[in-house]
């Protein structure tokens, strides 16, 4: 049985219009609109804007590893999850490097021209570049995609065969460098966009709503505007500095901690203030409202948390 609100499949042609054009990249001066691009994508289509997200990532990853842009025509996935069940391996042989293994949580594999992955190398963890498509030894591997959040991304787990591959910078480049925390905003400016989505449910009946559903509208607002205004002070910092690698990291672990909390708060909020009528009965909202907490699960809670106070003080 399919549900009947579900919509239809991501197709080239929504992601060609998302991606055609180059956006500016992080600290060109332009972050903010950057990040608000992806937010308003974010508001009205998760999915879509998971699959555009990376690649304009990937446009900014190959520019700061020195790589030339993506071509005209074609769209870039990044894939970089490494969880211990899913092994990469890149050898280097007489014709070049080959990627052999299982890569988990390949979003968009079956729309994308090209992708960067990260495999490993006997000098640790590695960016390489592949064509993806016709000619490609690649299969699907590991479970399939069943929960109904954010199902229309086609995320797949990828077994390579013997791919070739070009490496994109040096073992160790691809995450230890600023963009690589600056990347990680962009992903938090897609759960803001998200959140925006969600509230707009309440927002359009908020003539209609008694005390404490205008109390929940007054939390819902309070938590989108404070964010959107973290946003833009972190997006004037980034384009006013040259942010190091552990400064962008701390900003990057908070703003998304803070985003997270947000996207979690308005999400309940609007939940209690409208009960279940919205997910029951308008399709669109439930849909969003499956895809936002799953989305906003690539953040990783208390481990990220951690991670920041576990930062030196004098490393800011
Ligand atoms: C919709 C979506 C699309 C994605 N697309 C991409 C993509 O295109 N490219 C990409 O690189 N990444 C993608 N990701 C993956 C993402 O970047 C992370 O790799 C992923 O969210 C897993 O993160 P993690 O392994 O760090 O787990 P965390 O969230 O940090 O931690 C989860 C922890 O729970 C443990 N755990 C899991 N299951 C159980 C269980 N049943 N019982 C007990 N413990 C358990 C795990 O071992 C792990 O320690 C996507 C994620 C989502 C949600």
């Amino acid at each position: 049985m399919s549900l009947s609100h579900s919509r239809p499949p991501i197709s080239h042609d929504d992601l060609r219009a998302h991606t055609r054009d180059l956006w500016p990249v992080p600290g060109s001066g332009e972050t903010l609109r950057r990040w608000s691009m992806m937010s308003a994508i974010s508001a009205i289509d998760l999915p879509l804007a998971k699959l555009v997200e990376p690649h304009h990532d990937a446009a900014a990853i190959l520019g700061d590893l020195g790589a030339p842009p993506p071509g005209a025509g074609e769209i870039w996935a990044v894939w970089a999850s490494e969880p211990p069940t899913a092994v990469l391996t890149a050898t280097q042989g007489t014709d070049g490097w080959r990627l052999s293994g299982v890569k988990a949580f390949c979003s968009g594999a079956s729309l994308v021209t090209h992708a960067l992955v990260t495999a490993e190398t006997s000098d640790g963890s590695r960016l390489f570049s592949i064509e993806v498509g016709s000619g490609t030894q690649v299969g699907a591997a590991g479970p399939s995609w069943s929960g109904p959040g954010m199902s229309r991304c086609g995320t797949v787990t990828l077994d390579l065969h013997d791919v070739p591959a070009q490496p994109v910078g040096p073992a160790g480049a691809y995450v230890d460098r600023p963009g690589f925390w600056l990347g990680a905003i962009g992903i938090a400016a897609c759960w803001l966009g998200g959140a925006r989505g969600v509230a707009a449910t309440l927002e359009r009946g908020s003539a209609r709503l008694d005390a404490h559903g205008r109390a929940h509208l007054g939390a819902v607002r309070s938590a989108l505007d404070t964010t959107d205004l973290a946003f833009e002070a972190a997006a004037d910092l980034v384009d006013r500095q040259a942010l190091s690698t552990s400064q962008a990291r701390r900003l990057a672990l908070s703003l998304r901690g803070h985003t997270a909390g947000a996207v979690e708060s308005v999400i309940s909020h609007v939940g209690r203030a409208t009960g279940p009528g919205p997910l029951a009965f308008d399709g669109a909202h439930a849909e969003h409202v499956a895809d936002l907490q799953v989305f906003v699960r690539q953040h990783h809670a208390e481990r990220d948390m951690e991670q920041l106070g576990s930062e030196r003080a004098d490393d800011v």
